[in-house]
This record gives C-alpha cells, structure tokens and sequence, in this order.
C-alpha cells in the first residue's frame, strides 16, 4: 500500500508499505480521509524531524476517519464493514492517569500513538487498536468525521478552562484549532464570542462558523471592554502559539479570569508575573483529550449537532501529500484543514 512518509526536513516520500493484516485486539482500517495537523507541520518544518532520526516511525496522520476492512483476534465490539473514527490517542486503560479518565496524560504515552510511534493515516490502510476505534451511524459523514480528533482538543480546551456558556470568550487565533475553539463554544451552548486574527481571509472562516464578533488584534482589547463594560472576558483560549496571540489574550482576560494555553508554539512566552497576581489570572495549558470527550466529539460532529465542514478547504489523494505539505508550509495561512484522502481523485 501507498503511505507518504517523513524522511529528512521538509522532504516527504511517497513510499510503499507491506500490506499487514490487524493482529490481536486490532482493527485495520482503510483510511477515507486524515487532516494535517499544524503539529504535523511542526514536525516538518524541523531542521530535525524525529522521525528522520528514527526516533518515531515515519508515516504521519494522526486525525483520521476510515472504514473497517478486517478485525484482529479477538476483537468483540467492531465488524468490518463499520464506519469508524480513530483516536490516536486512546491511552493503557490501566495506569493511574487512565483510570481517572485522564488518558491524555497516560504514563504509556499513548497519545503519541498512531502517526507517532504507530503507522498513521497519511496511507490508504491504518492499524488501530479496538480501544482506540470509535464506531460511527453508517450514514456518517466521513469526511467531517476526519475532523473529531481536533475537535475533541478544542472541546478538552475549553472544558478545562472551565468555560461557561454565558461567559464572554475570547479566542486568539483562526486557524482550524481557533475556528474549531468557536464550535466547540457553540457547542456548549455559548454565544458570546470574540476572534482575534491577523489575516482577512481567516476572520471571514471565523465568522461564518459561528463567532459573534471578528477583529484584527489591534481591536481586541476595544471590542471586549466595550462588550463587558470594561471588565474584559471572563476567558480566553490562545489557539495561535504565538507570544503575540498569548499576549492578546492576557491583555483581554478580566480581573479574576482564565487564560488557556491551547495553540503549540516554538517561541518562549515572557509572563508577567506582577500583573498576573494583580489580576489573580488562571493560565490553563491543555492537551489532547480524554477518551470520553473523544467519543462525546465523534457524537456530535456524526450526529451533525455540530457543523466543522466550514474547517475543511480542501481534499487531496494520498500521492499529494508531501506537496500539500509544501503548500501549507509556504502560504498555510490561506488554507484551512487540508485533508488526505486515499479515494481523493
Ligand atoms: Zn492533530
Ligand atoms: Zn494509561
């Protein structure tokens, strides 16, 4: 089979793999579609990506929807043939983080499972693990199904911060982890809901998945006092990674309020220690997800409670990957999710 793999920096291969069947307690996949995750592109744009030093396998993809082609020994709960979406992420189910239901920090590490140290779904098979196989209604949609795994970190995102719906919430940031932020707010009933974002195009994405207002950064500050009565946002979520976004989010952030560090960046953050105790300001860093609020996100996007298609600009077949990867890494600011898809024409 056909995977697309990392093997120096910046330089995508597309190569081919032995085609394995699912051993015990797996379930293999072919893949519909996988979206390329900024963490991917992180990764990439290393002058060392781990996986050229061979410290991970090489075939990335880590958000992936798919339809069950053969089960493993053992596997009780899934049937070839079902739609369903993989969580990367699943975690032992055994250790102490796992069974407080805090998969995200499994001490096995396993959210750097699938497309870290498992084979992801930049291919046109994966292997999963029946724990980390989500089954879907057979008329899901697969292609905003690909779109769970990152809607379940900006779902953990706002569930730890602690939001509620009738706060004001700021969200720095319109990528597709920021535009995602805005679903997932809308999700759980808010409406109050300020986008800070630099670029034009992605101000309009913001908008039309549902924030109440969009503003260039230099307006932030404005247009939340103005909508407080000059208290700022009870919470802000930076989905940038930037010193710049963090900053916007503090300046923004009320007395008393939260700040969630959802957006991974390289750049160290200088923290002001003095105005944070002024301003008794929570900082929240969160990762990944829990395995239920993965389930809970599966739901809600196969259900169409929620609508990400909006996210999604554009499908490419499996052989175009390491060029798509070029595109997002030159002009990636102009595009949204990208995903791969191995029946994409
Ligand atoms: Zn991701
Ligand atoms: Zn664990």
């Amino acid at each position: 089979m056909k995977a697309a793999a990392l093997t120096g920096s910046r330089t995508m291969e597309i190569v081919e793999l032995p085609d394995v069947g699912p051993g015990p307690g797996e379930v293999r996949l072919h893949v519909a579609y996988c979206g390329i995750c900024g963490s991917d592109m992180h990764e990439y744009e290393s002058a060392q990506p781990f996986r050229a030093l061979g410290m991970l396998q090489p075939v990335m993809g880590h958000e992936f929807s798919g339809r069950v082609v053969a089960v493993g020994e053992g596997v009780r709960d899934v049937r070839a043939g079902q739609l369903v979406v993989g969580n990367p992420g699943p975690g032992c189910g055994d250790c102490p983080y796992c069974i407080a239901g805090r998969e995200n920090l499994c001490r096995a590490g396993s959210l750097g499972g699938t497309g870290y140290t498992q084979p992801g779904a930049y291919a046109e098979y994966v292997t999963i693990s029946e724990r980390a196989a989500v089954v879907l209604p057979d008329d899901a949609d697969a292609q905003e199904a690909a779109l769970t795994e990152p809607f379940a970190v900006a779902r953990h995102a706002l569930a730890q911060g602690g939001y509620r719906p009738d706060e004001l919430l700021v969200v720095a940031g319109a990528g597709p982890i920021g535009l995602l932020t805005v679903i997932a707010a809308r999700s759980f009933g808010g409406a109050r809901i300020v986008v800070s974002e630099p670029l034009a195009g992605r101000r309009s994405a913001a908008m039309e998945v549902g924030a109440s207002h969009v503003v260039a950064p230099a307006e932030l500050v404005q247009t939340v006092y103005r909508l407080s009565e000059g208290a700022g946002a009870e919470i802000s979520v930076d989905a940038s990674g930037l010193p710049a976004g963090i900053a916007s989010c503090v300046d923004a952030t009320a007395r008393g309020g939260r700040v969630v560090l959802a957006g991974v960046g390289d750049q160290p953050f200088p923290l002001d220690v003095t105005r944070s105790i002024i301003n008794e300001l929570t900082y929240t860093a969160v990762l990944g997800y829990t395995r239920q609020e993965f389930i809970d996100a599966a739901k809600l996007i196969a259900r169409r409670q929620v609508v990400v298609s909006p996210v999604i600009s554009e499908v490419v077949p499996v052989e175009a990957t390491p060029d798509a990867f070029a595109r997002l890494s030159d002009g990636r600011n102009e595009l949204r999710k990208v995903l791969v898809s191995p029946g994409a024409g």
